[in-house]
């Protein structure tokens, strides 16, 4: 069960604590209390977990400060959509707002290798007035001899380089909760010209314990990835995971299956799972066409296969696109056969605009048929 409050509820008056006091005394319930500090207001709700069936919906209603009590499903308690569950689907961070009516690309290097790569990556974006990327610095490989990021050794000239091109949010994946803090830190000694939402790889998407430390941190926004060799659900219990530890603001990001079902291309893509998890859940969709295709091959039509990917994803209302580019894919150290090229990154744009315009005219035509 949810207990919202009304907004800006006063935590030092009686009726507040006559509140609590009243849900601090019920048998076999574990009470958990999560704020949203807002722009405008400040949300607090109430999470009750264990043996809420016998109690009584209309009574804790009565309580002065309750907007609204929500009973949720078994399913995705805190991330889920439940019945009359009026709370928001999207979050602000750092000026930029993620939300399942939003609509960003993250175009940026899958792994960090040089200050001058870094720089020709965001001085690109901010000319076509895009604020987010993906910047790797923790790199999870396959091959324990393979190059494996440079860690926090690239994290300050990518701050310096972020806060120059005026970048807003940067998805960088952290694969120990030590990165955590040294991400912080070196945020706070550039002086904070950047934000920084942590991403949570593939093969990390059950990592319990990670997940916990990411949860229980509220500085930073997480994107989490589905797992290559699970299923949704199993995926989606994951985000659950963050969000239960008290991290709300969660994306989730569909980025193909491992199977050869897919050959010829990386992983076989899921894009076909952006509404279901708009369905079920309140958590804004990513997809990430570069990992899901794997390469650069293109249809005979000249359009890229990542390209078309990243287009099927938008059509079916997805919220934001991680996607690898680089300068010079032949030197890039992770994932340099499936990067985009520089002079591609205008043409990507405009390409997911078509596919965002057609989402949104979609939606348009639906609306007409379901009213
Ligand atoms: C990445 O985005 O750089 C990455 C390693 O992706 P995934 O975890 O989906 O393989
Ligand atoms: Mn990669």
């Amino acid at each position: 069960m949810i207990i919202i409050l009304k907004p800006d509820s006063d935590k030092t008056s009686t009726e507040y604590t006559d509140l609590v006091a009243y849900l601090d005394n019920l048998p076999n319930i574990t009470v958990r209390m999560h704020e949203e500090k807002g722009e405008q207001q400040r949300l607090t709700e109430f999470y009750l977990v264990g043996d809420t069936m016998p109690l009584d919906d209309a009574h804790i209603s009565n309580f002065p400060l309750v907007e609204r009590v929500v009973r949720v499903s078994r399913e995705y308690r805190v991330l889920g959509r439940h019945n009359e569950d009026v709370r928001a689907s999207y979050f602000d961070y750092n000026g930029v707002r993620f939300g399942q009516d939003e609509f960003h690309v993250f175009a940026g290097l899958c792994a960090v290798d040089t200050r001058e790569h870094v720089e020709i990556v965001m001085r690109a974006l901010n000319e076509l007035g895009l604020n987010c990327t993906r910047m790797g610095a923790y790199k999870p490989r396959t091959n324990p001899y393979s190059f494996q990021g440079y860690g926090k050794d690239c994290l300050p000239y990518v701050f310096e380089l972020a806060g120059k091109y005026d970048i807003k949010v940067i998805a960088m994946e952290i694969t120990h909760d030590i990165h955590i803090e040294e991400i912080s830190q070196a945020l706070e000694q550039a002086g904070n010209p950047t934000g920084v939402m942590l991403q949570i790889g593939t093969r990390n998407t059950q990592n319990f314990e990670l997940l916990k430390a990411v949860g229980r941190q509220r500085q930073f926004p997480v994107l989490i990835k589905r797992g290559f060799g699970i299923t949704l659900e199993e995926s989606l219990n994951a985000a659950e995971y963050l969000a239960s530890e008290g991290n709300h603001n969660v994306v989730f990001c569909l980025r193909g299956m491992k199977t050869n079902m897919g050959d010829p291309h990386r992983n076989l893509v899921d894009f076909a799972h952006v509404p279901v998890v708009k369905r079920y859940t309140h958590m804004p969709v990513c997809i990430d066409p570069s990992h899901s295709v794997g390469s650069r091959e293109a249809g005979p039509e000249g359009i890229l296969d990542v390209m078309h990917a990243a287009a099927q994803g938008v059509i079916a209302g997805a919220n934001m696109v991680l996607a690898d580019f680089h300068p010079d894919s032949t030197k890039a150290l992770v994932d340099g056969p499936q990067a985009l090229k520089m002079n591609e990154l205008e043409w990507f744009v405009n390409d997911l605009q078509i596919a965002r315009d057609a989402f949104l005219a979609r939606k348009q035509c639906h609306d007409k048929y379901n009213s």
